[in-house]
């Protein structure tokens, strides 16, 4: 054991000295233990937040510090262990199709998932919108369901990177989320414990994302990418599109039913594409499939023969809920009492959602938590929302408002119309894949 303190150390960060792999092994540690007091962590927050941590070296030996101050899993199955992350958005169901997709591959995917952050919706809380569904499991468990149906979704244990879970709540109230040293070694450190041979990263950038401009995002893709493969995971970045939500609706139950249209084979949107894109992109750089071309056709075959379905049915079946889930979603999934229609106010096109707020609309209806301690409601939400392109006249249908009650309802839809607007002009909708990072 070095001989380090946490005043040495924060003294030298404050000075924009380099901090060695030891010191940040120690101060990690020191976060998992408790011999960091939570004073001394959100110094550290502070002063990484203003200065950085000064070297990309310094980025990943944090990483790896924060990896390595829980446990790591590990599989054992003898197969490729994949996973993609999405960095965060709205109607970004994307995970629910891909795990599932990727698996009937007959490689692993073991993706360790969130809940909701912010304005953007979470995996863990859209599949427990299922009856029966359980999103955290030993990891004996977790083995059991890999080796049965080739992919997993579910929460991190207490002990997956310890030390991001005790800094990332007191980032969350010290204005320190928004740094690129400590969003990259957070995601990260615990993608990395999750024992993975490759990566895929989905970094969203637009009105609904927390990244909103195209030079952000790609900063925080280069760190990514750059920090994972210099960790010793063989990572690619796709940095998409989040100006409008990706699938045509918002809420945790009504993202499952369309990320269930998907796996039924539904064609043409633009979640579809994405989890296309995504797969392919993996695929590819880890030699699985040839080039993008063969994986894309295979990908969609693969939806089209209801093999990713069966997939996703087993798994969660295997997760706690029914067995046949996949060909009877609509009856199992919570409906909304209140159920209303926002229409177009005047004649023009579609051109513009204001993410955020639809984000927060759908928070405030009860679909994400305010604080933490707050229940779920997973009926509520947004479905049936039009493109950004689409072609309005007076009273054309824009989305449907899916509320616990009227008046919520009546409410949301005030909100609604104050985050899009209507032009006279075809606007001209962004593309989905804005840059390719390696
Ligand atoms: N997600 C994380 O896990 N950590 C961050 O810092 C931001 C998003």
């Amino acid at each position: 054991m070095i001989n380090c303190s946490a005043q040495a150390i924060l003294s030298k960060i404050r000075c924009k000295n380099s901090l060695s792999r030891e010191e940040l092994i120690w101060f990690a540690n020191g976060l998992a233990d408790g011999m960091v007091t939570d004073a001394q962590a959100g110094a550290f927050a502070m002063s990484v937040a203003i200065n950085g941590l000064g070297s990309q070296l310094a980025r990943t030996n944090w990483t790896l510090a924060m990896r390595d101050s829980g446990k790591t899993l590990s599989w054992d199955v003898g197969l490729p262990v994949l996973d993609k992350h999405s960095t965060g958005g709205i109607g970004d169901c994307v995970s629910i199709i891909l795990a599932p997709l990727l698996a009937s591959f007959g490689v692993c995917v073991p993706m360790i998932s969130g809940r909701g952050l912010g304005h953007t919706g979470g995996t863990l809380d859209k599949l427990e919108s299922i009856p029966g569904v359980k999103v955290m499991h030993s990891d004996k468990r977790l083995v059991e369901i890999i080796k049965n149906c080739g992919c997993v979704i579910a929460g991190a244990s207490a002990d997956i990177a310890p030390a991001d879970k005790r800094l990332y709540a007191i980032r969350d109230v010290t204005s320190t989320v928004d740094s690129l040293d400590l969003i990259t070694a957070s995601i990260l450190s615990k993608k990395l414990a999750s024992g993975l041979n490759g990566l895929v990263l989905d970094i969203k950038c637009g009105s609904g994302a927390f990244m909103t401009d195209l030079i952000q995002a790609t900063k925080l893709a280069q760190a990514l990418v750059k920090t994972a493969n210099d960790a010793g995971c063989p990572t690619t970045g796709l940095i998409t599109d989040m100006n409008q939500p990706l699938a045509p609706a918002m809420g945790n139950a009504l993202e499952i039913v369309e990320a269930m249209r998907v796996l039924s084979g539904a064609k043409g949107s633009r979640l579809r594409s994405i989890a296309v894109f995504l797969g392919a992109e993996i695929l590819t750089a880890q030699k699985i499939c040839k080039n993008k071309r063969l994986a894309t056709i295979e990908l969609e075959s693969k939806i089209d023969s209801g093999l990713a379905m069966d997939k996703f049915s087993k798994m969660i079946s295997l997760m706690g809920g029914p067995s046949n889930f996949g060909q009877n979603f609509t009856r199992y999934l919570p409906e909304a009492t209140a159920v209303i229609e926002v229409c177009s106010p005047h004649a023009g096109y579609l051109a513009q959602w204001d993410g955020q707020s639809l984000g927060n609309i759908v928070v405030n209806l009860g679909g994400g938590r305010l604080v933490e301690t707050d229940q779920i409601d997973h009926a509520v939400g947004f479905s049936d929302i039009v493109r950004i392109g689409t072609k309005l006249a007076k009273g054309s249908p824009i989305l449907k408002i899916h509320a616990a009650r009227i008046d919520h309802a009546e409410s949301a839809r005030i909100q609604v119309l104050k985050a899009l607007k209507i032009s006279d002009a075809i606007p001209k909708e962004t593309d989905l894949v804005l840059k390719r990072i390696t």
